[in-house]
This record gives structure tokens, sequence and C-alpha cells, in this order.
């Protein structure tokens, strides 16, 4: 593996936890370079009275901020917007080290991720309300929204960017103050952004982070406080489960993103081409850890060849490194965990008739690699076709007709995204409605877009990030009867 091509200091970075805006310096959490195993920086370790803290500075600093006019907050956020996409580079190399994925993946990450500041500073001189005369005609019906107050938001390691700014640009466009806790794996991109939120003018308090390695007791004590009124979480299935229970002690508000399963739909019609270009942006973004990546490549029988020929093809001219090395396509694995289960689901999918066509090999030496894998002949009953396999790997399935394309893809809990390749654009609009899905690529292989609603069906979530939904999530509606 050739040596890492951009380079950062992370230690300036890990300047402790973000309260209150005053950096509490601490130690605890070391924070692993999934490329080579080194250590990039040490991040705090908060304890419970730590995060009750973040609470009351949050609680704090409230008021404040939800009387703070709209204008006012919108020219805040834009100015988050413009500080972000001026430090693109160092942000993305960040990314790049603390995450492992490849440096465009990750650029592309910061512009989605500055982009929800923008679409909120949009959006929040937008907040609607209703003004209308009962049926009965005896009174008045207005209809107002109100910030829902006080936030805990809790993100994963895939987006360390976009699902922090994700929760926190429409939680403070509509008012509300937040608690950020990211995951430990990257915690970095994290504390930078904090500092740039305090030099666009977000307000001591609106914003805190804090890292931490028992997330369990740290949220239930956050939630536990009667002034937090929500909760945003975006990770796996079995974790939002368990949080939807401490939020129902106090009836806390719940936005869900969670769990993927996708399928990629081909038909016969569809432009060969273009479904490679689409599989490879839904597979291969991220090295197959997102949440939409493509997880059963479900294709027709007359296609099925030349897909997976094309497939092979691509997916083997991708370079495996160190996501800051400029020639990378395929960073590593977020930890060694990650990989061993990884290997264990092609395991488990030879072992039950799957044929390797690319890859399925782990790489010896230092970091979390896994190869871009193909494997034909999955067996149904396969770990795979559950499982959400969050690495480089494409199982390819075979189909004969329409209904059982639209089976196969909706024997999942799950109902994030999905995808679907036609040139028949009838039978993609009744597929694409047919599904059990959030979201449908229509002959796109990206559907993420911060103007669009993201979230699933399902037990892939409860709620929409982005578009005008996202703001929602952070609104509640007040009605007030009147008589004039
Ligand atoms: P995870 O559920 O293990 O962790 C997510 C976050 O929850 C982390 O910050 C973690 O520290 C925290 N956490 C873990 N246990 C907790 C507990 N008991 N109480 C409170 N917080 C707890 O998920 P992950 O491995 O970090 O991320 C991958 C998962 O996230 C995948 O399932 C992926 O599909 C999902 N994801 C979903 C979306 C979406 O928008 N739907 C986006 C990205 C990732």
């Amino acid at each position: 593996m050739t040596a890492p091509a951009a380079k950062l200091d992370c230690a300036p970075y890990a300047r402790g936890l973000f309260i209150g805006g005053q950096w509490q310096s601490g130690r605890g959490i070391p924070v692993v370079n999934p490329s080579d195993e080194s250590i990039l920086a040490e991040v705090p370790d908060a304890t419970v009275s730590e995060a009750l803290a973040a609470v009351e500075a949050a609680a704090r600093a409230a008021e404040g901020w939800r009387s703070t006019p709209p204008r006012q907050r919108a020219e805040i956020l834009r100015r988050c917007h413009e500080l972000m996409t001026a430090r693109a580079e160092e942000l993305a190399t960040l990314i790049s080290l603390e995450n492992g994925k490849a440096l465009p993946d990750a650029r592309g990450e910061v512009a989605y991720a500055a982009e929800f500041f923008r679409w909120n500073s949009e959006e929040a001189v937008r907040i609607g309300g209703e003004y209308r005369t009962a049926p009965a005609g005896t009174n008045r019906i207005l209809v107002e929204h109100q910030p829902i107050g006080i936030a805990v938001l809790i993100t994963p390691w895939n987006f360390p960017a976009a699902m922090a700014t994700r929760k926190i640009a429409p939680a403070l466009a509509a008012g509300c103050t937040v608690i950020l806790k990211p995951a430990s794996e990257t915690p970095l991109t994290a504390y930078a952004l904090a500092g740039i939120y305090a030099e666009a003018g977000v307000p001591a308090g609106v914003v805190n982070v804090i890292t931490t390695t028992q997330p369990g007791p740290v949220t239930a004590a956050m939630l536990a406080d009667p002034r937090v009124r929500k909760l945003s979480f975006t990770g796996s299935t079995p974790v939002g489960r368990v949080l939807l229970a401490e939020a129902a002690k106090t009836v806390a508000s719940c936005s869900m993103e969670l769990g993927g399963n996708a399928p990629f739909i081909v038909f016969d019609d569809a432009d060969l081409e273009a479904a490679l270009d689409g599989a490879m942006v839904a597979k291969m973004r991220n090295a197959g850890e997102a949440c939409t990546a493509a997880n059963r490549f479900i294709v027709q029988a007359g296609i099925h060849d030349a897909f997976v020929a094309g497939l092979v093809r691509r997916m083997g001219a991708i370079k495996l490194g160190p996501g800051t090395d400029a020639a990378t396509g395929c960073g590593p694995m977020i930890t060694r965990k990650s990989v061993e289960k990884i290997d264990g689901l092609v395991a488990d999918a030879v072992a039950r008739g799957a044929r390797v066509q690319l890859g399925g090999v782990r790489p010896a030496g230092k970091g979390f690699y896994y190869p871009p894998t193909v494997l034909t002949g999955v067996s149904p009953q396969s770990e795979m076709r559950r499982a959400e396999i969050f690495g480089p790997v494409a199982p390819v399935y075979r189909f004969d007709t329409e209904d059982q394309a639209v089976a196969m893809a909706n024997d999942t809990e799950h109902g994030l995204a999905a995808y679907v390749y036609t040139r028949d654009l009838k039978r993609g609009l009744a597929v694409s409605g047919r599904i059990e899905a959030g979201m449908v690529g229509l002959n796109r292989g990206l559907v993420s877009d911060p103007a669009a609603p993201f979230g699933g069906v399902k037990q892939s979530g409860l709620g929409r990030e982005g578009g005008m939904h996202g703001i929602l999530e952070y609104l509640e509606a007040k009605y007030i009867a009147t008589s004039f």
C-alpha cells in the first residue's frame, strides 16, 4: 500500500467536550485510523454528570435561541454553510482519516453535509401556520409551529459530518437547542464542526457535543430530564428499538433513521451501462458502509450474466488503500469487528453454495481492509440476504418475473432505499410504487439530497430528514381557538 497523500494533525480537534460554548478537556477514547490502526487523537469520555451539564447548557440557551428572529437564525446557518465550504478540504481529510473513506467520498460528504445548513437557512424563514374559520362558524382556528424543545441527537460513524448536520441544521432553524453525541469511532469531525458553528455565531449552549463510551446510561440520563423533548437517532435498528423504549418513559418525540437492506433491481430492458454506473454508486460509495447501500442485486435472467461480467470488471478496477491516498477508490472498513462480520457473511454464503466472482479474500497486514467482492448463486437462506453487509460485497440474485422481483425486494424487515433500472417508465413507476421503501432511485444509484425527504418505512425508521419535512421533526403544532 502506498503512503497516505493527504496529511493532517488531528490533535487540535480533540480539544474536549463542547458544553455551553466551552471546551472541557479530557481523555479516554482513542480515535483509531482504520487505514493503519494508528491512534489519531484521544477525546474525552463523558460521564452521566457531564451529559446532564450539557442538557443544562442547552436549557439555559433555549429561550434566547427560540426568540432569536428567524432571519437572524437563518444568517447564522448560512455562515455555517460558508465556513464548512471554505474548509471543505480540511474537513474531508479529517473524515477520511478517522472514518477511512476515500477522499472523493469524503469531499462529497462535506458538500452534502454543508448543504443542510444552506437548505435549512432557507427553511428557517418559511415556518408556516394556519388561520381558518371553524366549520361551525363559531370561532377561528389558528395554528402556529413552535420549537419542540431540547433535542438529543445521536449519530453513527459512517457519515460523521452529514448525519450530524442533517439533524443540527433543521433543529437550529426550528429554534431548538441540542446535545449531539457522535459515534466514538469518528468524534473528531463532530468537534471540528462545533468550532465552526461557534465561529459562525451560534450562541453558547445552542449546540453541545459530548463523546462517551457509555452511550446507554448517558442517553437514558439525558432523556430522563423532562426538558428534553426530542430524540433524533441515526444508527442500527437494534439500538433504535432500545432508544424508542427509553424515550417512551418521558414520551419524548422520536425520529429514527435506522438500518437498510436495499434491493437493486435490474430488468432485462435496462440500459446496462447506466445500471452498472448506478450499481457502482449504490454499492461502492463509502465502500458500501451506507444505510442506502445496495445490499441485494436482483437481476432478471436475460441480463444477469452481462450485468455480473460488467460488475466484476468495474469492481475489479477499484484500488483498495488508505482513504487519504489519492489513488484509493475503496478505503478500509471502520473496525476489525466490521471486517470480521463481512468476512463471516461471505464465508456463510460460500458455504451455502455462492460462487466468488471477484475478491472474497482479506489482505494481510495492518488496516481493516476488505476487497471489492462479487458473489453469484447466493442462496436465499444465506445470512447476507437479511443482514446489512455494510461493506464492498455485491451478492447478485436472479429473477424471472416482475412479481418475483417485487416479492424478493420486499422480503425484509427493512424499508429504507431501493433502486430500479428499466427503460420502461410505466413499469418503473409501477414497481417503485409497489416496493416497500421510503426512497426509490428509478434509473439512479443515488437518492440522498438535502432538498428531499430522507427516511424509511417498516423497521428502517420513523420520520424524515431533509426537504420540507426535516424541520417539522423539530416543531410542534400549537392550536389556538379564538372566537373573534
Ligand atoms: P449503532 O446503532 O451501533 O450506533 C449509532 C450510534 O448510537 C452511535 O453514536 C453509538 O455510540 C450510539 N449507541 C449505541 N448504543 C447505544 C445505546 N444503547 N444508547 C444510546 N446510544 C447508543 O450504529 P453504527 O454501527 O454506528 O452505524 C451503522 C448503522 O447505522 C447501520 O445500521 C446503518 O444502516 C445505520 N444508518 C442509518 C442511516 C439512515 O439514515 N437511516 C444513516 C446512516 C447509518
